[in-house]
């Protein structure tokens, strides 16, 4: 079945302050992404925007009367967190696309489907917007598909930021896996890797730090050791992938070096899982990514991967590779997760 993507011109409407990196450009490559999506064949659609209820889920009233009220004005957040008049109407959007995505796939339109959204969402809380993030749009789209009666999904969250808003969402909550790679130190300190979750969801958080400098080669073996090993073993009944490309080497913020090919792998990966567990149920929503130019190459990269084609892109990263922050970072989850993942 064909890859679906869903995207709106509309997502270039929230404009947080000049000079900011989560910046309307950004939607302008996804437009194209998506254009040029179409032009090969695949299916393209406009999201709705997400109904109260859907938000209700992950956010507080509160949250949700903080950023309404914050509608038609331009208002900070917190020191990385602007909105603009439209910002209001655009999260619900994103967040629409993904829950869009979400229902694509569980009512058996399509298995892989992709939401193309700014702002991103992956550190926003029950009741904080943060991080360049309103409403945590991959959230949504997990509570969507319990609430649509699946018993587990796994979120994998290979943006180089830890997804501290998933996490605190879901933290406590065992039918939601929340398993991430992200640089370590680095914005915004949490996703140690004894961070396991809380009450009846521990284990059911995993949290891979790797050390700046990170490649294709290290995300491959922390992926082959530990992220597809955690989620076959958990069963997903659907895969969403929080996909951040800022751990690209062209990237301005983050200090990894994967490549466009790189994401590809890793997407095939999941895809792979969601093949084995969840009748190849697979939703990738976007979050960060701040260079033009390897945001553009990465989603094409991953929706070929979606779509189960473009080899070339997903080549075997170098040989030479040793892949020591690989090791590393696999050694440490592993000495924490082993005791709820046997065998790992
Ligand atoms: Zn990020």
């Amino acid at each position: 079945m064909p890859v679906l993507v869903l995207t709106s011109a509309r997502f270039g409407d929230h404009t947080p302050p000049p000079g900011h990196p989560e910046r309307p450009e950004r939607q302008h490559v996804m437009d194209a992404v998506a254009a040029r999506w179409r032009e090969l064949g695949g299916l393209v659609a406009e999201p709705s925007p997400a109904p109260r209820d859907a938000l209700l889920r992950v956010h507080s009233g509160r949250f949700l009367e903080t950023l309404e009220s914050a509608a038609g004005r331009a208002v900070m957040l917190d020191p990385d967190t602007f909105t603009s008049a439209e910002s209001w109407a655009i999260t619900q959007l994103a967040a629409g696309a993904a829950m869009g995505a979400v229902d694509a796939v569980l009512e058996g339109r399509t298995t892989r489907a992709a939401a193309l959204v700014r702002p991103p969402g992956h550190h926003s809380s029950r009741d904080l917007a943060r991080g360049f993030c309103l409403i945590n749009n991959a959230a949504v789209a997990a509570a969507r598909a319990l609430d649509s009666g699946l018993a587990r999904v796994a979120i994998v969250d290979f943006d180089v930021h830890h997804g501290n808003g998933t996490q605190e969402i879901f933290e406590a909550d065992p039918r939601v896996l929340y398993v991430s790679t992200h640089q370590w130190p680095f914005y915004p300190g949490t996703g140690r890797a004894d961070d396991v979750g809380t009450g009846a969801g521990r284990g059911f958080t995993v949290n891979v730090p790797m050390e700046r400098g990170a490649t294709d080669a290290d995300y491959d073996l922390v992926f082959d050791e530990i992220v597809v090993p955690v989620a076959s073993r958990f069963k997903p009944e659907l895969v969403i992938v929080s996909a951040g490309f800022d751990a690209h080497e062209e990237d301005p913020i983050g200090a990894m070096r994967m490549s466009a090919g790189g994401f590809a792998r890793l997407t095939g990966r999941l895809c792979a899982v969601a093949d084995n567990c969840a009748s190849g149920r697979i939703v990738l929503v976007t979050e960060g990514g701040y260079n033009l130019r390897a945001l553009a190459a990465s989603l094409a990269a991953c929706l070929g991967a979606l779509d189960g084609r473009d080899e070339r892109e997903a080549a075997p990263a170098a040989a030479a590779d040793d892949a020591r922050r690989g090791r590393l970072a696999a050694q440490q989850a592993r000495a924490v997760q082993a005791a709820f993942w046997r065998g790992l």
